[in-house]
C-alpha cells in the first residue's frame, strides 16, 4: 500500500525523524514541509548546541527517559559525520552553601536517569576547571559536550536527501482538511500520516487539526553574548546550580565547538514565537493571547512568574550577563570583549488547568496524526531518540 508521511517542520525534531522513518522502510514517501527558505531556521540553529548528559530531569520524565541514551546517540553521531564538536564536559558549580541540596537532588537524579555524573568536594574542581568558582561541593559531567547546531542541521539535511526524503521549504502550512494539507500557496498534500513538528507553532497546527489541549504558547527569549575573539584557557563549560522547579539553567558559559564563549542564554518573556529583536518579529494571531496570559501572571505571580520577569527583564543589559557570569569564574570577563550574538525562543508551554509551566516534552498521538508540543530544551540533543521512540509509537499504532 502506498503510505505517505508528511512532517510538518524542518526543526531538528521533523529532519531526524524522517530521517528515522527512511530507516525503518515503511513508508513510501516521506516529506518535509518547512515555512522558512531553509531547514533549521528557529529554535534548532538558534541554541546553546549544549548536548545535556540528563541529570536535571525529574525520572519517570520523558526528559529523563531520552536524554541519557540521546547523549549517546547525538555523541556517536556527531563524531562518525565529522560535526563540529567540543569534548568539553561541565561543571555545575554553588553561589553559595544553600544551593547544596539541590546540588545533591541533581546528582541523585543523574544516578536514577543513569547518567555518567560525579559529585566531588570543592579541592577538586582545580583539576577539572580551575577558572571555576564553588562553595562546598561541584558536579563534574564528562558527557555534556557541544556540538555546532548550524553543521548538524546541514549534515543530517545531506543524509535526508541521500536517503530520498522529499523537502520543500518556503511553505506554510495553513490549514487542513480530511487527510489533506493546505499551504500559503494553496496547493494540497494528500497525508496517509502527519507529523505536527512545528515547535513554538506546534500548538497552532494541533489547533488546525481539532486537537484542544490546556496549553497555551508562553514565549521565552534566550539572548547570549559571544567572546568577539576565540578564548582558549577555559576546559569545560561551567554551570550554575539552577532552579529546578523552572525549565531554565539559569546563565552559563558554554564553549562553543569553534573555540569561542557564550554567556546566557536568558529567558525573557516575549510577545510571539519569532519576536527575536524588541518589537521585530510580532505575530498579532498570538499577540492578544500572550499578553493576556502575561498581564495575569505578572498580576497571580503564578509559579513565581512576576519574580522571574523582572528578574530576566534585567538581563536586557549586557552588564547584568557579564556580571551573572562572572559569579561562575575567576577568569574576567569584560564587557568589551563580548558582543550581542543570534538568540533563540523557547517553545515554552504553559498549562491554563494547572497554572504551571510544562516541565516535559508533550507528544499527542490522535488516529493518523501525531503532535509534538512543548518542544523545549534538551529537545535538541534528544532529537535522534525522541525520532525512535515517535516512531515505534507510530508504527505500532498501524500495525
Ligand atoms: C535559547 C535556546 C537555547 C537552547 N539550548 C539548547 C541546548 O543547549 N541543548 C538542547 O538540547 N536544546 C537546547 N534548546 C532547545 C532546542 O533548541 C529545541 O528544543 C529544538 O531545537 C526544537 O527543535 P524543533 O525541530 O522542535 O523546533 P524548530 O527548530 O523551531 O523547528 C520547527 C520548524 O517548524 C517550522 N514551522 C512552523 N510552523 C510551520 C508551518 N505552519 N508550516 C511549515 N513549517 C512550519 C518552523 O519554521 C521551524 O523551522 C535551546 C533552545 C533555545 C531557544
Amino acid at each position: 500500500m502506498k503510505k505517505t508521511l508528511i512532517i510538518i517542520g524542518g526543526g531538528i525534531i521533523g529532519m531526524t525523524i524522517a530521517r528515522e522513518a527512511c530507516l525503518r522502510k515503511k513508508f513510501e514517501d516521506i516529506i518535509i514541509i518547512e515555512k522558512e527558505k531553509k531547514l533549521g531556521f528557529h529554535a534548532s540553529s538558534r541554541n546553546s548546541g549544549v548536548i545535556h548528559a540528563g541529570f536535571y530531569y525529574a525520572p519517570n520524565t520523558k526528559k529523563a527517559l531520552f536524554c541519557t541514551q540521546a547523549n549517546n546517540l547525538l555523541r556517536d553521531y556527531c563524531i562518525k559525520k565529522n560535526v563540529q564538536l567540543k569534548k568539553s564536559g561541565k561543571v555545575v558549580v554553588c553561589k553559595d552553601e544553600s544551593q547544596l541540596s539541590t546540588l545533591d537532588e541533581l546528582y541523585k537524579r543523574g544516578i536514577a536517569n543513569k547518567s555518567n555524573i560525579y559529585l566531588f568536594d570543592e579541592n577538586e574542581l582545580s583539576n577539572y576547571e580551575p577558572l571555576a568558582l564553588t562553595k562546598n561541593k561541584f558536579i563534574w559531567s564528562p558527557n555534556t559536550w557541544s556540538a555546532n547546531p548550524i553543521n548538524l542541521i546541514n549534515v543530517i539535511e545531506k543524509e535526508l536527501i541521500e536517503l530520498g526524503v522529499k523537502i520543500i521549504c518556503d511553505r506554510e502550512i495553513v490549514s487542513q482538511r480530511k487527510n489533506i494539507l493546505f499551504d500559503n500557496y494553496k496547493n494540497q498534500y494528500h497525508y496517509d500520516f502527519v507529523i505536527n513538528a512545528a515547535g513554538a507553532h506546534a500548538i497552532k497546527i494541533a489547533k488546525i487539526m481539532d486537537i484542544e489541549t490546556d496549553f497555551v504558547l508562553l514565549p521565552f527569549r534566550g539572548m547570549y553574548l559571544k567572546s568577539r575573539r576565540k578564548i582558549s584557557c577555559f576546559n569545560t563549560h561551567i554551570y550554575p546550580v539552577p532552579n529546578i522547579s523552572k525549565p531554565f539553567l539559569g546563565i552559563h558559559t558554554t564553549l562553543t565547538s569553534d573555540g569561542f564563549i557564550k554567556l546566557g542564554p536568558t529567558a525573557i518573556p516575549v510577545l510571539s514565537p519569532e519576536n527575536y529583536i524588541n518589537l521585530r518579529g510580532i505575530d498579532f494571531n498570538y499577540l492578544p493571547n500572550i499578553i493576556f496570559n502575561q498581564i495575569k501572571l505578572l498580576f497571580k505571580n503564578s509559579f513565581g512568574y512576576r519574580d522571574l520577569a523582572f528578574k530576566e527583564f534585567k538581563n536586557l543589559s549586557k552588564k547584568n550577563i557579564i556580571s551573572a557570569a562572572q559569579k561562575l569564574t575567576s577568569f574576567k570577563l569584560e564587557e568589551d570583549d563580548f558582543e550581542w550574538y543570534t538568540p533563540g525562543i523557547r517553545a515554552q508551554l504553559f498549562n491554563q488547568k494547572s497554572g504551571n509551566l510544562e516541565m516535559d516534552f508533550v507528544n499527542i498521538l490522535n488516529s493518523n496524526q501525531y503532535h509534538i508540543l512543548n518542544s523545549i530544551s534538551p529537545a535538541w540533543t534528544c532529537s535522534l531518540k525522541t525520532a525512535e521512540y515517535i516512531l515505534d509509537d507510530i508504527l505500532n499504532s498501524i500495525s
